[in-house]
């Protein structure tokens, strides 16, 4: 049996709060209890250091020049490449294509998912607005009908995590009822509703807004519109990309605020261009231009997803929008992790669940990560 590792000496974020001078024992693939089970446990000395779970991100496009749109390699560079920023589960989310593109895809993912590459997948479109498309191809959207989203549930073989879809449109309450019916989450994103159309929604089971404020009216005090209805409901769940351009940080703590830690989602909404840089990339079927970091559509100039990783989202909501660390550790993790229903497996740096962790300094930066009991990121300390 390989020797326990014994993180020792960190600022650890626990559930429960956070633990000064705290230790983490790794047994093989998992996290023990406070003691070491062997006597030749490998002390890592972390002092100044924080420890926090691994991060879950449950939307995300891709990473590394590659995307989940592309072949089996493309989705695991994909995956390395936000693995190498912390992300040790990740839900693959696919854009607007032919139903044919989608399913036949789908099917690629689920294998991914069934050997753990991916948690899941995220079909984000085409089932959305055409008002608010963003970067999803016009050509290509249609109305939510019941039988064609039973069709990608069914492509996914039960990993199907999570559909986003504009309600307001016809078909749109019968397809996140069916959703919820195969516990598939139904995500209002990509959608002009108004206030009441959203409440039926969200009535009708579901329960995550897709990238709150983006893609969808803006909050007004006569017509409060879906960012409203999101914020205030507490069966909703809402993600957030804090990557400074999607959000102005007031929009971002605002949000934070009003939904409280329990009921937030930070998500990359990334790219083929995260983890890479500035350049041409395709989206899709639609080209975009990468520059100092923002991706635009070349035609129209929408964002077009972001290029951010989680470990940047992470020290972005501590040092600049001043948030909890526990919060932070609840919104990139614990959260995310229960509503895909992987919690009593990640998530949360408790004895039992699988060695996730990431080591940051104490400016917030990444130092080490570590995905079932394997460092994917060595610290290189002794
Ligand atoms: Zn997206």
């Amino acid at each position: 049996m390989a020797p326990s590792k014994v993180l020792a000496g960190a600022r650890v974020v626990l559930p429960t709060g956070i633990v000064t001078d705290g230790r983490v024992v790794v047994e093989g693939t998992r996290i023990a209890g406070a003691a070491p089970g062997n006597e030749h446990a490998e002390i890592i000395d972390v002092r100044d250091h924080w420890l926090v779970p691994g991060f879950v991100d449950m939307h995300n496009h891709g990473g590394g020049g590659a995307s989940f749109s592309g072949t089996a390699d493309d989705i695991l560079t994909a995956v390395r490449t936000h693995r190498l920023h912390g992300t040790t589960t990740l839900v693959a989310s696919t854009v607007t294509d032919d139903m044919d593109v989608l399913v036949k895809q789908a099917g690629l993912l689920s294998e991914l998912a069934e050997q753990g590459d991916i948690a899941g997948i995220h079909f984000e479109g085409p089932f959305i607005s055409p008002c608010r498309k963003g970067a999803h191809s016009a050509a290509l959207l249609r109305d939510p009908d019941p039988a064609e989203v039973r069709k990608l549930i069914d492509a996914g073989r039960g990993r199907a995590s999570m559909v986003t879809l504009a309600a307001e449109l016809p078909g749109g309450i019968d397809s996140v009822r069916l959703l919820a019916e195969h516990g598939v989450i139904a995500a209002i994103g990509h959608t002009d509703a108004t206030y009441e159309q959203t409440v039926e929604a969200i009535d009708a089971g579901a329960t995550v807004a897709t990238h709150l404020f983006n893609a969808m009216p803006p909050l007004g005090h006569r017509t409060p519109g879906p960012v409203a209805a999101l914020l205030e409901d507490e069966r909703i769940t809402v993600e957030l990309i804090d990557d400074g351009t999607h959000l102005h940080p007031a929009a971002l703590q605002l949000a934070f605020h009003h939904a409280g830690a329990g009921r937030v989602a930070l998500i990359t909404d990334a790219m083929d261009a995260a983890g890479i840089g500035d350049g041409r990339y395709m989206l899709g079927p639609l080209e975009v231009e990468v520059s100092e970091g923002v991706a635009r559509l070349v035609e129209g100039g929408s964002i077009a997803g972001s290029t951010l990783t989680l470990d940047r989202a992470f020290q972005r909501a501590v040092t600049v929008d001043r948030l909890p660390v526990e919060d932070v550790v609840a919104a990139i993790s614990a959260n995310p992790a229960r509503l895909l229903g992987v919690y009593d497996r990640v998530g949360s740096l408790e004895p039992g669940k699988d060695a996730d962790l990431v080591l940051l300094d104490a400016g917030f930066g990444l130092k080490g990560v570590m995905r079932r009991g394997e460092w994917v990121v060595d610290p290189q300390l002794g």
